[in-house]
């Protein structure tokens, strides 16, 4: 299908790879983004080697990696820090591309923001939908700035708590608290850090991963009965307090950390959408249909991979509905596969389950996003 006029409602990692493609064939893009500021919170995000090469088909790896780091493997430490093992991490994508990385999130956003407009789309920020309404065989779309326009297709990508889902799809499920909880801090990259690493507490999994030159982030996954909202203030002593047990790097760093410290501490939610993931002319991806614990580091990657297929089923097929059916017969059982396992192993971190199991269901998961799209 050629030309066709597109709204992606949700200027994210996903909408944004899905305009870059769009634009890519010529079709009209129009995206709105509730931000008025078109930002993003300030902490460190793993990429996986098929992210990477999801990034490398939309033609950005470049610019991640001149920004972020990428390298190859990742080391497993007990808590106190001692090497156990090391983790293969294949090169997939192109063969100068190592098999992981990591990236500051607001850098990696500047990118995507900096090809999303090169591409020609038309971005309104501080702007969203008030209406979506099937007209024929267009759908008609009032916006919050007052205006109207009708589009052949609407793509919501508006995240987790999407709200073009809520509109499309009275009923659908809505976001599960996943008894896990994450923290987050950005602190200075030593030059012996220069890979990702992990240190297994009993039930407490704490990690590094390089960011940029000089730059690395800590990552730590807790159990915790409720989704609490804690006070900023709160964090560093709640986060040291956690991180008692461990040496090391982790334990060095916990040693600093202080009202300085940029901590960002979420609970993790779940979605896996039933499909279809379309109704009418509205389709849906990335969080907005599929959201995930970060157990596998996929959540942003399997969003790049929606806006790759759903661009290459319009290319193919010679009616819309066409195109959005082939789109989720093609994303919905690797989604399911991420979600379904990452909470899996979340479930092994929160009742101590052997450290074996929780490897092999990883290898076993990670072989299988391996494969191609
Ligand atoms: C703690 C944590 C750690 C994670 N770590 C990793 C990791 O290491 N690696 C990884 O690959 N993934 C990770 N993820 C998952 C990853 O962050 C998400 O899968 C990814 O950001 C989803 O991108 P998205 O574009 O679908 O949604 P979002 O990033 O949520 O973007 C949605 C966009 O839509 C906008 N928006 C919202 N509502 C509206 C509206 N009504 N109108 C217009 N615009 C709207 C928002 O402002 C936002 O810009 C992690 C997730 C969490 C919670």
């Amino acid at each position: 299908m050629k030309s066709q006029r597109i709204l992606i409602v949700g200027g994210g990692i996903a909408g944004m790879c899905a305009a870059i493609e769009l634009r890519k064939r010529q079709h009209h893009v129009d995206l709105v983004e509730l931000d008025s500021r078109w930002s993003v919170y300030g902490a460190g995000i793993t990429l996986s080697g098929p992210t990477l090469r999801a990034f490398a088909d939309v033609g950005v790896i470049d610019d991640i990696m001149a920004t972020g780091w990428c390298s190859d493997g990742v080391d497993i430490h007990t808590a106190v820090g001692d090497k156990v093992a090391e983790l293969p991490t294949p090169r997939v994508g192109r063969p100068d591309v190592p098999g992981a990385g990591g990236i500051l999130r607001p850098e990696l956003a500047r990118i995507l923001r900096e090809h999303t407009l090169a591409a020609g789309t038309a971005v309104r920020c501080g702007t969203s939908f008030e209406s979506i309404e099937a007209d024929g065989q267009q759908v008609r779309v009032a916006f919050t700035d007052g205006r109207t326009c009708s589009y052949d297709l609407v793509i919501g990508a508006d995240g987790l708590q999407s709200k073009v889902r809520e509109h499309i799809f009275p009923g659908a499920p809505t976001p599960a608290y996943s008894g896990q909880a994450s923290w987050r801090a950005v602190v200075p990259r030593p030059a012996a850090i220069t890979r990702a690493a992990m240190f297994m507490g009993p039930t407490v999994k704490a990690g590094v991963n390089p960011i940029s030159k000089d730059e690395m982030y800590l990552f730590v996954t807790e159990a915790r009965q409720d989704p609490d909202r804690l006070e900023q203030a709160a964090l560093p002593g709640i986060l040291r307090q956690l991180l008692a047990p461990f040496g090391g790097i982790v334990g060095e760093i916990r040693d600093g950390l202080g009202e300085h410290s940029r901590i960002v501490y979420r609970p993790f939610f779940t979605l896996l959408m039933p499909q279809p993931w379309h109704r009418g002319r509205v389709v849906l991806i990335g969080d907005a249909v599929h959201a995930t614990t970060p157990h596998l580091a996929s959540g942003a990657g399997i969003g790049v991979e929606d806006a790759l297929v759903l661009a290459q089923e319009l290319d193919r097929a010679d009616s819309m509905e066409a195109a959005l059916a082939a789109h989720t017969a093609r994303r919905f059982e690797r989604c399911r596969i991420v979600i379904e396992n990452s909470i899996r192993l979340g479930d092994m971190e929160r009742t101590g389950a052997p450290k074996e199991d929780h490897a092999a269901l990883m290898r076993s998961t990670m072989a299988t996003l391996l494969t191609a799209i």
